[in-house]
């Protein structure tokens, strides 16, 4: 599908957009970039997804190789050097554990060991489950981002940034292509979007899919200069004996957050945009917009499955992206540009 194709009024982009899918960060990057003339519209474009990959090499943990691996396996009580820039980045993350009354944590390893999220998934007794719960969180591991260092303070503690590296990369993404000039771009990596339209060029139709029935459009998005972040726990779920076991931990409780639906969330900061949507499905629905109901620039999206078919609730922040009415199970819409899962 073509840069701005004509939907409901959106203008045709002047020069043909550079446009690449690679595989990283466990999942594929689809990017496309216009810029004035073809030349730096792909040299942007390369510049984006090596930026990305950049960021995938810092922040991965599955790499036994990478820095944050070898952290997370030093030995406990010693501060184990890190890239700058990745203890920046973990220490950001970590703020966002008290700013989210713990929903949100990457020092979270022990419980993703405990229920065997890198692996088949298990389920943990309650003594394992305990245990693990007591490896998590500020107690857990130490990140000292003036000195660079990784302190591991438990046995079986380990920091895992799957909850905010999309994020993340998706930010240096953009200040990569704003500093190169490029005013209209669109970057789609495994379920978070960011997409840039100058003010005067048309904004980007996004399509946010139904949690359960995910070829189904549940709303669209009208988004210009923004990303935008869904987190839900269907995708990844493995289930273990009858037991769901979804990807997305409460470390409050220790559990795999339950299945309700999805949320998703807008901000001018990716990383942010990625952060709040893993927090805001742990905290559900309800807290969730309770929580979110007064941030004045992030818009937040809970799109609840219940015996009625699908209910949208969102913060009056959110309005200014809302394309569409909030949707009934069932509806449908005309054909978006892209789409979210
Ligand atoms: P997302 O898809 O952005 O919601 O992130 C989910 C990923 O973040 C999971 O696959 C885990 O790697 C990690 N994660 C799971 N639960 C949490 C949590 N409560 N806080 C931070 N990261 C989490
Ligand atoms: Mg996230």
């Amino acid at each position: 599908m073509t840069l701005g194709c004509a939907l409901s009024g959106l203008v045709p982009n002047a020069t043909d957009p550079a446009r690449r899918t690679v595989a990283v960060m466990g999942t594929w990057l689809h990017a496309e970039v216009a810029a004035p003339g073809g030349p730096s519209a792909s040299a942007a474009l390369e510049a984006a997804i090596a930026e990305v990959e950049r960021m995938d090499a810092l922040l991965g943990t599955w790499d036994p190789s990478a820095p944050l691996s070898r952290a997370n396996r030093a030995p406990v009580g010693t501060p184990t050097p890190v890239p700058a820039e990745a203890a920046a980045l973990l220490a950001e993350a970590r703020g966002w554990a008290a700013r989210t009354g713990g929903a949100f944590e990457p020092a979270l390893g022990a419980l993703v060991d405990a229920w065997g999220l890198r692996g088949g998934g298990r389920i943990p007794d309650a003594d394992e489950l305990a245990l693990a719960l007591r490896r998590v969180g500020a107690g857990a591991v130490r990140v000292d981002p003036d000195a660079a260092t990784l302190t591991r303070l438990q046995d079986g503690a380990w920091v895992d940034t799957g909850g905010f590296g999309k994020g993340a990369a998706l930010r240096s993404a953009a200040d990569t292509l704003r500093a190169r000039g490029v005013s209209r771009a669109f970057l789609d990596l495994g379920g978070q979007v960011l997409v840039l339209a100058a003010p005067g060029e048309a904004p980007w139709r996004v399509a946010v899919a139904h949690p359960a029935l995910r070829q189904d459009t549940a709303t669209l998005l009208l988004l210009r200069d923004v990303s935008a972040a869904t987190s839900g726990n269907s995708e990844r779920g493995s289930s273990v004996g009858g037991t769901a076991v979804g990807h997305i931990l409460d470390p409050r409780g220790g559990a795999p957050a339950p299945w309700w639906g999805s949320v998703t969330v807008v901000s001018a900061d990716p990383f942010v945009a990625d952060v709040l949507s893993t927090a805001l499905y742990v905290l559900g629905p309800e807290a969730g917009l309770a929580w979110a109901r007064d941030l004045p620039d992030v818009g937040v999206l809970f799109l609840v499955e219940t015996s009625d078919g699908l209910e949208a609730v969102h913060n009056q922040a959110m309005e200014r992206w809302l394309d569409a009415p909030p949707p009934s199970a069932g509806t449908s819409h005309s054909r978006p540009e892209r789409r979210l899962p």
